[in-house]
């Protein structure tokens, strides 16, 4: 892992922008900032800085031992106090953050989120035919019975489901042509489906970013090496497809085509290399090497340079 930040005119590291005291009592060994030594004992702390803190804390804060994690014997009593107080600090902001995001959570009821909401859902009840009993029998203006939602109730839940789609939409500017996709439509019947809602949780920040990719990943992986058995029977196309994303990077995409359905089997940026030829050559043929040259019957090359071809043709006559 490279390492952001600066030696300061201490001498010492610490990352860019940050204010943990942690640092004052610890550097990263062989820039790996997921190492961490600490300066007292020389103990070598391996989940970063957060872990060399619970390391000088003496394993244990506020009550909670932290596991797994070996005490400091040589840390002074006042560092100990200084790393105390910033870790309290730093617990105190985390929790009214998630009280305040329970809260917002809270709130959410698409059935009307306040009185007038829910007043003009109540008065949609359809008005009943006076008929010649009516002046006989007396109204009877309490319904006791349990009442489904109407359609009336419904429709105004659904707008209002869709202002929050559609303000998830706007504040994280997302393109709006991801709605067209089939995750998108699959995500939203997958919601609907689940019939608990006091438990629905939806993925966290380190879910998305660990757990499950991890898992996607393997699947996907799983998934094109089952694929691999049709490119030896059909044989196969290379396409290449260029673009530039947000931050000016030129990006090349490599897909494998074949009778049975396209692969995208990866991505490289070649910002670097997009004026040589010769590099670009070397990828491609990388990845014609990776998909197995025998295999390989076509290379569609979008915007490559003809000496490019001609470079090709001189190495894999037969394509
Ligand atoms: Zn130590």
């Amino acid at each position: 892992m490279s390492v952001e930040g600066s030696q300061g005119s201490t001498g010492r590291y610490r990352p860019t922008n940050s204010n943990d005291p942690g640092w004052d009592y610890g550097q990263p060994v062989d820039e790996n900032r997921d190492h961490v030594k600490c300066d007292f004992c020389g103990h070598v702390s391996k989940g970063g800085i957060k872990r060399l803190k619970q390391h000088l804390v003496k394993a244990s804060y506020k009550g909670t031992m932290y596991k797994d994690v070996r005490k400091c014997d040589k840390v002074p009593q006042d560092v100990v106090d200084v790393l105390r107080s910033f870790m309290e600090g730093k617990q105190k902001i985390t929790e009214e953050k998630q009280s305040k995001k329970d809260e917002m959570i809270r709130n959410v009821n698409v059935y009307g989120n306040d009185d007038d909401e829910v007043e003009e859902v109540m008065i949609q009840i359809p008005k009943k035919r006076k008929g010649p009993m009516d002046a006989f029998v007396a109204p009877i203006d309490v319904d006791f019975r349990p009442r489904a939602p109407n359609s009336n109730e419904n429709k105004k839940a659904l707008e209002n489901i869709h202002g929050y789609i559609a303000d998830f939409f706007y504040e994280n500017s997302i393109s709006f042509n991801c709605v067209r996709s089939d995750s998108y439509s699959k995500m939203m019947q997958a919601i609907v489906q689940y019939n608990d809602p006091s438990t629905f949780k939806p993925p966290s920040y380190n879910d998305l970013r660990v757990k499950i990719l991890k898992k996607k990943k393997e699947e996907t992986s799983n998934w094109v090496d089952n694929f691999k058995v049709h490119w030896e029977t059909y044989g196969v196309t290379i396409m290449t497809d260029w673009w530039t994303d947000g931050k000016g990077r030129t990006l090349i995409n490599f897909l494998v085509n074949c009778p049975k359905g396209t692969v995208f089997l990866k991505s490289i940026d070649g910002s670097a290399h997009i004026h040589d030829a010769e590099l670009i050559y070397k990828m491609l043929k990388d990845v014609i090497e990776e998909v197995g040259e025998k295999n390989v019957i076509q290379v569609s090359l979008e915007y490559l340079c003809f000496f490019l071809s001609l470079l090709f043709c001189l190495d894999f006559i037969h394509i």
